[in-house]
């Protein structure tokens, strides 16, 4: 990741991003950016090695907060973005829901994460597989919290199929793309349907 010494940014026109994954960042800023110009959006990691903060909230947003507040404080710029995500299954009261990163253990194993959702659905009949996506950004500015929330609604499938994305995307059949995984999709077909996407429009309605 490029290096960026945080005393060169306009504090006013920067906003830092609170993730370590490169493509949610040129995600967030692709939908942000038009309805907040002049800004310049940079991920947390360039512009340091700060330790990740611990996710104790109760629900998406909760998290999402504690990784934008966190951000803020570790780098002085009064601007931070940060999303928060997972897979909420009908079948499972909503698990794995917060905990869908860390399900199987260990933080961000997708193959156990996996594993283990074929074995819950096992004996699940196709038509009770209903989950979905969620995902909550928030944006702060100084004090001020906004927040956008989206949804990508599908069905557990009972067999792992392609290799794009990451996470649950193997065994997630969405709505919008019947007949495919999520790992089936294009990188572009899936951020046109993604739980991200929806809630990035979301908060970019309220900017
Ligand atoms: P995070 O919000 O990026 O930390 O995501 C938390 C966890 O939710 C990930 O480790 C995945 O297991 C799952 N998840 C979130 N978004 C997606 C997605 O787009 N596809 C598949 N899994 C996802």
């Amino acid at each position: 990741m490029e290096n960026v010494n945080v005393n060169v940014l306009d504090p006013e026109r920067t906003v830092v991003v609170a993730t370590g994954n490169a493509h949610k960042v040129t995600e967030i800023e692709a939908i942000l950016a038009p309805v907040m110009p002049g800004v310049r959006f940079v991920a947390l990691g360039e512009l340091g090695d700060f330790p990740d903060p611990v996710e104790d909230g109760e629900t998406f947003f909760d998290n999402a907060l504690i990784k934008a507040r966190a951000a803020q404080s570790e780098t002085g710029l009064p601007m931070a973005v940060a999303d928060d995500s997972g897979l909420c299954v009908d079948a499972l009261d909503g698990a794995p829901g917060i905990f869908s990163a860390r399900w199987a253990g260990e933080h961000g194993n997708d193959a156990a994460n996996n594993d283990k959702l074929m074995a819950q659905m096992a004996d699940v009949p196709d038509e009770a597989r209903t989950a979905r996506f969620h995902s909550s950004v928030v944006l702060v500015r100084g004090d001020e919290v906004l927040r956008g929330d989206g949804d990508c609604e599908g069905r557990v499938g009972h067999v792992p199929r392609g290799d794009g994305g990451f996470g649950y995307d193997p065994l997630f059949l969405p709505d919008d793309t019947p007949g495919k995984t999520m790992a089936e999709l294009t990188p572009a077909e899936k951020n046109a349907i993604s739980h991200r996407f929806h809630a990035l429009e979301d908060l970019s309605a309220k900017l």
